[in-house]
């Protein structure tokens, strides 16, 4: 597999410390609020890497951390601290709110069918690994106690910039704005390890520690919760593109001044979504969330579908006339998979070049939408039916779109509990078609229809329809 490296700017063949294994760590939610669309964009697009690489036949690890205790890496930081201000607004403390947004988080992840990692772990749970890495730094030299913080001295590194290759622009997202400096560290680029004294003093949350009663800076987290769990060696690091800098080029300095070595090999981000205001983010507010695509009738995995059609380096706009598109092309696969012979056996040698393309798709830094034109090409194809299903159930492992338990669904809605404004709409639009010969039009409402589980029947007195029993 040929994989973008942001660590050397460039695709790699992708080869893991271990053969066979991968180990994989991702940046998990910050847990004062909803994960908005742009957050599970990324989330997706991890999930997919891993489940291709399943696929591929390695045996992956992956560990994912949930950021529940500040979200600080200076005392410069501006104003809050997350999760503190998401406590206040609430009336909650931050253990509450932590736990109601971490089982947010999964509840809509689940929706998208993004599987749960392998190891997930609050960084609550990991303070005594935390101080030890910190003691470590101290000890070895790489990092120095001021104004009762401890910070990491930058300066004792070859090359802190190890993402050589972003522009000034893409090194500024991940720096929060309005920063002013944070008189006690040596050099700008130095961040805090652990907090004792901080203009947050109101900190619900702190632990005793050789340097005082505090809390973790933000950055330790991943490094001492990768480190815990898939070991010295990490083969690919995820998380959206902000995360880069100053997230992590910290991770790396301190996690390779810890260790003595190189730690992980490829890094992997995801692009933005943008909405039309820029960067969907939680801190600008009025973001999306799945809940409010479901409030508004759209199904969570035809978002899922709108991502994949997009490669994840580049940024991805989103519209409702997009999501709209994306929502008729989906009901339209699922309607020509319900519409395939459901008995006989596969032709497994007729469906090895189908799966040859779709491996290639994905083995070319994971090119999720010419993955999903291999899947048109299977219905396109000269194949049985039964091989098709296999085919379509086996790429479905990948992509997650629920294709086959779509297709193959009862519906357990009544005739009262179905859109009857809709499925009017669409009846005259058909009957328009045909009374316009547009007979493509015509069979492609009738699937769209069929997908929504509605029969309809053509008589002389025109068109009756009901629900598929
Ligand atoms: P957070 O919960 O803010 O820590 O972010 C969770 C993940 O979402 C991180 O990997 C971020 O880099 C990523 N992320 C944040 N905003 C966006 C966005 N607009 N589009 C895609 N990914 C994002
Ligand atoms: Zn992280």
């Amino acid at each position: 597999m040929i994989l973008y490296n942001t660590l050397g700017g460039e695709k790699q063949e992708f080869i893991p410390h271990e053969e066979g294994k991968v180990r994989m760590y991702t940046c998990g939610p910050t847990v004062y609020h909803y994960a908005h669309i742009g957050n599970l964009r990324t989330y997706i697009m991890e999930d997919v890497l891993e489940k291709y690489l399943r696929y591929a036949g390695y045996d992956v690890l992956r560990v994912m951390n949930i950021t529940d205790v500040g979200h600080l890496s200076s005392d410069a930081d501006t104003g809050e601290d997350k999760m503190l201000a998401g406590a206040k607004r609430e009336h909650k403390s931050v253990l509450e709110i932590a736990d109601f947004y971490t089982k947010a988080f999964f509840s809509d992840a689940g929706k998208l069918n993004i599987k749960t990692p392998d190891v997930v772990e609050p960084a609550t749970h990991c303070i005594p690994e935390f101080i030890e890495m910190v003691q470590t730094l101290i000890d070895k030299g790489y990092a120095y106690i001021a104004g009762g913080n401890v910070y990491f001295d930058t300066a004792k590194l070859d090359n802190y910039y190890v993402f050589g290759n972003m522009n000034e622009e893409e090194l500024q997202v991940g720096v929060r704005e309005d920063v002013g400096e944070d008189e006690n560290k040596r050099n700008k680029t130095d961040f805090v390890l652990w907090f004792t004294k901080s203009k947050f003093d109101d900190q619900e949350l702190k632990w005793e520690s050789p340097w005082g009663y505090g809390y973790p800076g933000w950055h330790i987290e991943c490094s001492a919760i990768s480190i815990k769990h898939a070991g010295e060696y990490l083969d690919i690091h995820c998380g959206g593109i902000d995360n880069a800098f100053p997230h992590h080029t910290n991770e790396i300095a301190q996690s390779e001044a810890y260790l003595g070595h190189k730690w992980c090999s490829y890094w992997f981000h995801v692009l933005h979504l943008l909405d039309k205001r820029g960067k969907m983010s939680k801190s600008k507010g009025g973001f999306l969330t799945v809940s409010l695509l479901e409030e508004k009738g759209y199904n969570p995995l035809a978002y899922r579908f709108f991502c994949l059609q997009s490669h994840y380096r580049k940024p991805l706009v989103f519209s409702f006339e997009n999501l709209d598109n994306c929502v008729q092309a989906y009901n339209k696969l699922v309607a020509r998979i319900a519409n395939l012979k459901a008995d006989g056996e596969p032709d497994l040698e007729a469906a090895k070049p189908y799966q040859d393309s779709f491996k290639e798709a994905l083995d070319n830094d994971l090119n999720t939408s010419l993955a999903v034109t291999a899947l048109y090409d299977v219905l396109k194809g000269d194949i049985s039916d039964a091989t098709k299903r296999y085919l379509i159930a086996d790429f479905d492992r990948v992509l997650s779109l629920g294709l086959i338990e779509a297709a193959g669904k009862k519906p357990d809605a009544t005739a009262s509990d179905v859109d009857v404004a809709k499925i009017e709409e669409l009846i005259a639009k058909r009957t328009q078609a045909r009374a316009d010969k547009d007979w493509a039009t015509a069979d492609a409402i009738r699937d769209e229809l069929k997908a929504m589980h509605i029969v309809i029947k053509d008589s002389k007195d025109g068109v009756s329809w009901e629900v598929e029993q």
